[in-house]
Parts: C-alpha cells; structure tokens; sequence
C-alpha cells in the first residue's frame, strides 16, 4: 500500500478560517491515503472547525492547543505549539509498522495535486521549490548530481536549510526515529523554524530533491487577504445567525 501522508494544518479563528479550509480540503479531497491533521489554535475544538472537518470527506484528526498572548507578537514564529503536538500526536499514535510521510500544510497555502506525488516518495527528508517566499517569485533547493548543494533564495542564504514549511516532507519514521525533535519557540526567529528543525533530523547531504530536481514549483505560500468588515452592524440586525 502506498505510505499514507499526514498534512499536518495549524488553524486559528478569523473571518476566512471557514473558507481556507474549504480550499484545503478540495484540493487534499483528492488524494489518495491522505490523513489530515488540523490543530486549531484554541482553548477548545471549535464547533466551526469540528463541523467543518466532519463533513469535509477527508480523514482527520481534529486536535487543539492554545498559543499564549505573549507569543502572540508581531515578529514571532507561528503555530509552533500546533505542529508540535502534531507531532505529538504522531509519536503516539504510529509506530515502526506504519509507512508515512509528514508535511506541514500551512492553512493559507496553494498545493497542488503534483506535490503529493512527488512527496509520497520520501525516504528520509525531501525537499522542493515553494512560490512567492524569501523575498522572491520562488525558493528553492539548488541541485547537483541529485544532491542538494545550496539554496537560491532572496532572504538569509546564510540559513542551514532556506525553505519554507510548505518546502519539505518527512517520512515519518524519521519523526519516530527522533522523538525529541520539534519546532522551538525560545529563540527562533521567524523564518528560522524550518532550518531550526530540520537541523534536528538531517543533513543537507541526504535531503532527497523533488519536483525534477527542484525546478517546479508546486506550492505556493499565497496569503489571504483580510476581508473588509468595515460595515458589520455592532449588533445583529440580521434575523437569522450564520455561520461564516
Ligand atoms: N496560525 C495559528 N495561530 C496564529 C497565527 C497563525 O495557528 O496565531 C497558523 C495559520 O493558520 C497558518 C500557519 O499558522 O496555518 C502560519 O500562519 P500564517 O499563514 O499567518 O503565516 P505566514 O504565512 O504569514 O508566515
Ligand atoms: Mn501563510
């Protein structure tokens, strides 16, 4: 059977939460033994979400964990305690029987149904271009010989590994292989996160290029604008309450 993958989601509560994952979820919809992953940074599973994924025709685990206020700052590192706990999760409820590869599917992104492919290979840690990130239209591994040799990239090319999250999957026995690995909030700078993890569970050397060595882009780390809301009533005027 095919390794399954697990896109693992951070999510938050805004006005187009709904509609991201609804992007998400027609997109991962479509790929075969694919389990995803959604961490709400929340007190508590949403009704929202916990519905949503319900009735999305995609296999889910719905966890949760509330980042604090002070981490909360512009400047940053995001969902960090979101991707550890699915990585938590991971380590808990796999094991050495299981085939997988992980990957980190940020709620905003665009996927296209190539990288899944092109991901499910992974033997150890594999790497590809992600679109509009780094200061640049892409980023991305440069290749020689198969072999990851540096990075091209418009930001920081002093970084160990300069790639996005949406840039690389692990297999997921090298998640279970290094149970300490995880991404780190004291003294990461955002940005960093990628590199700071991936330091934890390989080499360069061994990254394994995808996408035709690392000259498609297949991904693209697009944002959302924020909504206008400028004109929403203080107090419901609307006789019936909708969910958004
Ligand atoms: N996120 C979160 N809590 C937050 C901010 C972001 O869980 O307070 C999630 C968000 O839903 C997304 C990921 O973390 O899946 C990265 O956030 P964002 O897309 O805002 O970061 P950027 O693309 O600007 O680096
Ligand atoms: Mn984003």
């Amino acid at each position: 059977a095919l390794p399954i993958i697990y896109a693992i989601t951070p999510t938050y509560t805004r006005p187009v939460q709904k509609a991201e994952l609804t992007r998400l979820a027609h997109a991962f919809r479509q790929v075969p033994r694919f389990h995803w992953i959604v961490v709400e940074d929340s007190t508590v599973r949403t009704e929202l979400v916990a519905r949503f994924l319900a009735g999305c025709r995609v296999p889910f685990t719905h966890l949760h964990v509330f980042t604090h206020r002070r981490f909360k700052r512009v400047g940053m590192p995001r969902a960090t305690e979101q991707r550890n706990a699915a990585l938590a999760w991971l380590r808990h409820h796999r094991s050495r029987r299981d085939s997988g590869v992980v990957f980190f599917a940020d709620d905003d992104n665009t996927y296209s149904l190539e990288l899944f492919e092109e991901m499910r290979s992974t033997q150890g840690v594999s790497v590809w271009p992600v679109g509009f990130v780094g200061g640049r239209a892409y980023e991305r591994p440069l290749v020689s010989g198969g072999k990851v040799v540096g990075w091209y990239t418009g930001w920081r090319p002093d970084r160990p590994f300069a790639t996005d999250m949406a840039g690389f999957a692990v297999n997921l026995q090298v998640i279970l292989a290094n149970p300490r690995a995880q991404f780190k909030r004291g003294g990461s700078q955002p940005g960093m996160q990628e590199s700071d993890f991936l330091k934890q569970i390989t080499k360069v050397s061994e990254l394994e290029p995808k996408a035709n060595n690392c000259t498609r882009v297949l991904v693209w780390h697009t944002r959302t604008e924020k909504p206008h809301l400028a004109n929403e009533p203080k107090h419901r005027k609307d006789s019936v309450v909708i969910e958004v």
